[in-house]
């Protein structure tokens, strides 16, 4: 994806307040972040690490959801080990059950969708090789890497579809 600046990050938020918009921390490492390796930008909250932040393009507009650590699911009660978004097969917590206020009306009333990604949000690294999942090796794809690619960033729409009541 292409590198984006701190303020249309903050301005492409749908989900939450404006105030929890201009509180948010960006990624702890942001200018070194590695747009060309991006599907889209996640990260985990450096400050509060029980929220994460996911920033992508769609159809020319930048859409960003916030996610919460989803305080009812307990490790034991988890139900998978793979990332929804990229495929990735992770150890323990290395995938999360994160939940994101439904935009809008629906989201004010405590509507929320959930969503089992890569604990660090850094699917796109993981589909390119760039981090290691701690468990194993992904599978051996018959899918290119532009097509693993595409995937991930399909899977995410599917999600954002959710937040944003289009499913
Ligand atoms: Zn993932």
């Amino acid at each position: 994806m292409r590198a984006l600046g701190e303020k249309e990050i903050r301005a492409s938020f749908v989900n939450c307040s404006k105030g929890e918009t201009r509180r948010l921390s960006l990624p702890a490492d942001f200018t070194g972040t590695p747009w060309s390796d991006l599907d889209f930008l996640g990260w985990r909250d450096p400050k509060a690490p029980d929220r994460g932040y996911a920033v992508t393009e769609r159809d020319g507009e930048l859409v960003g959801i916030a996610l919460r650590a989803s305080t009812g699911a307990r490790r034991s009660a988890l139900k998978s080990s793979i990332c929804s978004v990229c495929v990735t097969p992770q150890a323990g917590s290395g995938i999360t059950l994160l939940v994101a206020p439904r935009a809008g009306e629906a989201g004010r009333q405590g509507n929320t969708v959930g969503l089992y990604i890569c604990a660090d949000l850094a699917c796109s690294l993981y589909v390119r090789g760039k981090k290691q999942s701690a468990l194993a090796r992904r599978f051996e794809e018959s899918l290119t890497l532009e097509e693993q690619n595409e995937r991930t960033t399909r899977n995410l729409n599917g999600f954002l579809d959710q937040v944003l009541g289009q499913a």
